[in-house]
C-alpha cells in the first residue's frame, strides 16, 4: 500500500509535508479523533483528504459555505480525486446522481452543508460506507467563537449515530474556550490535539501611520503597480469608504470591484466570482468579504482602516499568499480610526472585551519591535528571533532626544487647559490661525507657533508617539481632549528625558519612484522554489494565458488548474518532456496526464520563435 507521502506526491505533486500534516494523517488513519488548529493557508485540507484517499469508503466533509465546498471539490477533481457535494444549490437530479455514485463507492470525498447533513443521516446509515467525518471551520460550533452557526450544534449526534467512524475537526481560530467547546460539543473521544505554528512567514508585515487619504491612495497605487495582473484585497471600515475607494481605483485604470453588505446577494456573488476567476484584480471590501474563498494567489492584502482586533486582522491577512509565495500586507493606522472603533466598542454588547481587543490591535500598530513576534506572542507562541520581514525589522526606528519637542507640545496642551484634541494641538504648535483657534483665542497662548519648524503631519506623528509612551492620554468621554499624565508632567518639568523616533516618510509625490524599504520589488518568485534558473517573464505570461484558456473551458478558477507558484517554476524550468513536467511542484499524475502535452507544446513553441 502507498504511504501518505507517496499519495501526496502522486495526487498533489508536492515533494514534502508541511509541519504536522503527516502526524495528523497518521492519527486519522489509526481511526483516532483529532482536533487540528492551523492558520488559514496552513494546509488543513490534505490532513483529511489523504486519509480519505487511503481508507475504504467515503469521507464526509462538513463545511459551512457552498462556495468553499465548490472550490474544494473543483480542486480535488483537478487532481483526479473523485469528490462531490450535496447542498441546497444542487438540483434534485444532481443530488440523486451524487447519492447513486456514493452508493456505488465511486466517491472518496463527499462535501455537505451542516443543515443538509441531518436529513441525510438515515441514508448514510443505510447506504453509505463512511471512512471518516471531517468538520471544517469547527469553531462555528462554539458560541464563544466569532461565527457561531446554530446548525453546527447538531453535529454532536454524529458520534452517537456512527460510533465507529473517526472525527477530525479543523479550524484556524480557536482560543482555549472555543477549543474545549469543540471537543465537548462534537463528543470527541480522547482526541489528539494538534496545534501548528501560526506563523505565515511569506506574509510581509507593514504599518503606515498618519497617512492622509491622498497618500493612502498613492501608496495603494504603487503596490498595485508592483503586481500587474495580480490579485489583492483592500479592507475598509465602512461601505461608504469601500465604494469611494473602489471608484477612485477604477478612475486610475485599476480593475477593481466593491463588496459590502449593502449590495444585493447577486451583486456580491458577481464580484466574488469575478475575483476568484481573475476577471478583476482588486476587491475593496468590508469584512464581509473573504470567508467563502480559497483563492490561493492573493498577492497583497491592505487594511485601509484599523481592524477591530488582532484575530480579525490575522484572519484577513491570512487570505493572502496561501500558495506560499511572498505576499505583501499593509495596515494604515491613524487616530481617527481609533476614535471611530472606540465608539463602536462603546455601543457594542461586550464593551470591556471589545476595548481590550482594540487595545491589543492598537499596540500592534504602534509597536517599535518586530511585528511578527507580537502576533505570534498574541497567539500564544514565543519566537526567539526577529522576523526580517516586517517594517520594524527592515527599517528599525532611529531615535533622538525629543525632550524639548515633547515639552512644547505638553505645555501647549496644559495652557489650553487640556481642552484640545490632536488637530488643535498641532495647529497651535504650528501657529496656524484657523477659525477654531481664533474662536477660542488660542493665538494669544505663549506656545502659539512654538513648533513652526515642524510640519503639521510630523506633529501628528510625534503626538501619536507621545500617546504611545504614555505622556498624554485621550479622554474619550470628554470630547477626546488630550490630558497630560503624571509621566508627561515629569518630562514637562524637566525631571525626565524623552526619546522620540524620527518620522520617516516615503516620497509619495507623483511619478517619483519610492525608495522606502517596503517598496522593494519582491524577489522573483521562482528562484526560491526551483533549481535557481531565472524565470522567463514572457513565457510566464504565455503559460498564464494557456491556464486561463483551460480554466475557462472547465469553468473553473485558474488557480485550481495550477497555482501561480507552479506556473512560475514552469516558466523557469521549461520542461519539454512529460516526465520532467510531472516532477514540477504542484503537478500530480492527473495534472501531468491532463495538461502536460498542452504546456509542453506551448514551451516548445515559445522557444522556437
Ligand atoms: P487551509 O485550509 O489550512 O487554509 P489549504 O488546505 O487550503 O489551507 O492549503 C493551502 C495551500 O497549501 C493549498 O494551495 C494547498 O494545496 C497547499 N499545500 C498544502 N499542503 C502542502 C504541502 N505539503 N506542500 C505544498 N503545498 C501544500
Ligand atoms: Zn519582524
Amino acid at each position: 500500500m502507498a504511504t501518505p507521502l507517496q499519495v501526496l506526491k502522486s495526487y498533489y505533486g508536492y515533494p514534502a509535508f508541511r509541519p504536522m500534516q503527516e502526524e495528523i494523517i497518521n492519527s486519522v488513519l489509526r481511526r483516532k479523533d483529532s482536533l487540528v488548529l492551523m492558520p488559514t493557508g496552513g494546509g488543513k485540507s490534505v490532513c483529511f483528504q489523504i486519509p480519505a484517499l487511503m481508507m475504504e469508503g467515503t469521507a464526509v466533509v462538513v463545511s459551512p459555505l457552498i462556495s468553499l465546498m465548490k472550490d474544494q471539490v473543483e480542486t480535488l477533481k483537478a487532481n483526479g480525486i473523485p469528490a462531490e457535494t450535496l447542498n441546497s444549490g444542487n438540483s434534485e437530479e444532481v443530488n440523486q446522481m451524487v447519492h447513486r455514485r456514493c452508493e456505488q463507492g465511486k466517491v472518496k470525498l463527499l462535501y455537505i452543508s451542516p443543515e443538509r447533513l441531518m436529513g441525510e443521516i438515515p441514508w448514510m446509515v443505510q447506504s453509505l460506507d463512511i471512512s471518516l467525518f471531517a468538520i471544517d471551520e469547527a469553531h462555528c460550533i462554539s458560541q464563544w467563537g466569532h461565527d457561531f452557526r446554530p446548525e453546527y450544534i447538531q453535529l454532536g449526534v454524529l458520534h452517537e449515530r456512527f460510533p465507529m467512524v473517526p472525527v477530525i475537526a479543523l479550524t484556524a481560530t480557536a482560543d482555549k474556550l472555543t477549543k474545549a467547546d469543540i471537543v465537548e460539543r462534537l463528543h470527541l473521544r480522547d482526541p489528539q490535539i494538534f496545534i501548528s505554528s501560526f506563523d505565515r512567514p511569506n506574509l510581509s508585515l507593514d504599518v503606515k501611520r498618519g497617512y492622509s487619504s491622498g497618500e493612502k491612495l498613492r501608496t495603494i497605487l504603487n503596490i498595485i503597480k508592483r503586481h500587474p495582473h495580480e490579485s489583492g484585497i483592500i479592507y475598509c471600515l465602512s461601505r461608504k469608504i469601500t465604494d469611494k475607494l473602489a471608484g477612485r481605483l477604477r478612475e486610475k485604470g485599476v480593475s477593481a470591484g466593491a463588496y459590502h453588505a449593502g449590495l444585493s446577494m447577486e451583486e456580491r456573488n458577481q464580484v466574488q466570482e469575478a475575483f476568484v476567476n481573475d476577471r478583476i484584480d482588486v476587491v475593496v471590501a468590508t469584512i464581509a468579504f473573504g470567508m467563502g474563498i480559497d483563492k490561493s494567489n492573493v498577492r497583497f492584502v491592505i487594511h485601509y482602516n484599523l481592524p477591530k482586533s488582532i484575530e480579525s486582522f490575522y484572519q484577513e491577512i491570512g487570505r493572502g499568499g496561501r500558495d506560499g509565495l511572498p505576499t505583501e500586507t499593509l495596515l494604515f493606522f491613524n487616530v481617527q480610526d481609533l476614535i471611530t472603533l472606540r465608539s463602536f466598542a462603546d455601543s457594542s454588547g461586550q464593551q470591556e472585551i471589545n476595548h481590550e481587543k482594540l487595545n491589543r490591535m492598537q499596540e500592534y500598530a504602534e509597536a517599535q519591535v518586530c511585528r511578527r513576534r507580537i502576533l505570534l506572542n498574541y497567539f500564544g507562541e514565543t519566537s526567539e528571533r526577529d522576523c526580517g520581514n516586517c517594517d520594524v525589522c527592515n527599517t528599525p526606528p532611529r531615535r533622538f532626544n525629543g525632550t524639548v519637542l515633547v515639552q512644547k507640545a505638553l505645555s501647549a496642551i496644559m495652557r489650553a487647559k487640556e481642552q484640545i484634541g490632536f488637530t488643535l494641538t498641532a495647529e497651535i504648535l504650528r501657529g496656524s490661525l484657523t477659525p477654531e483657534v481664533a474662536a477660542r483665542g488660542y493665538q494669544s497662548l505663549k506656545t502659539f507657533g512654538a513648533g513652526r519648524d515642524i510640519s503639521s503631519r510630523d506633529w501628528q506623528d510625534y503626538l501619536l508617539q507621545m500617546l504611545q509612551m504614555g505622556f498624554i492620554e485621550i479622554a474619550y468621554n470628554e470630547d477626546r481632549h488630550l490630558k497630560v499624565t503624571p509621566l508627561g508632567k515629569d518630562v514637562l518639568f524637566g525631571r525626565k528625558q524623552a526619546e522620540l523616533a524620527f518620522v520617516v516618510r516615503e516620497d509619495l509625490r507623483k511619478g517619483k519612484r519610492s525608495k522606502a524599504a517596503g517598496d522593494k520589488p519582491l524577489e522573483p518568485s521562482a528562484s526560491s522554489a526551483s533549481s535557481g534558473k531565472a524565470e522567463n517573464p514572457e513565457l510566464y505570461e504565455r503559460l498564464r494565458k494557456l491556464r486561463r484558456q483551460i480554466a475557462d473551458e472547465k469553468d473553473w478558477p485558474a488557480y485550481v488548474i495550477m497555482s501561480d507558484k507552479t506556473l512560475h517554476i514552469l516558466a523557469a524550468e521549461q520542461p519539454v518532456t512529460l516526465e520532467a513536467f510531472g516532477k514540477i511542484f504542484g503537478i500530480g499524475e492527473h495534472k501531468r496526464d491532463s495538461y502536460g502535452k498542452q504546456f509542453i507544446e506551448a514551451i516548445k513553441e515559445f522557444n522556437a520563435r
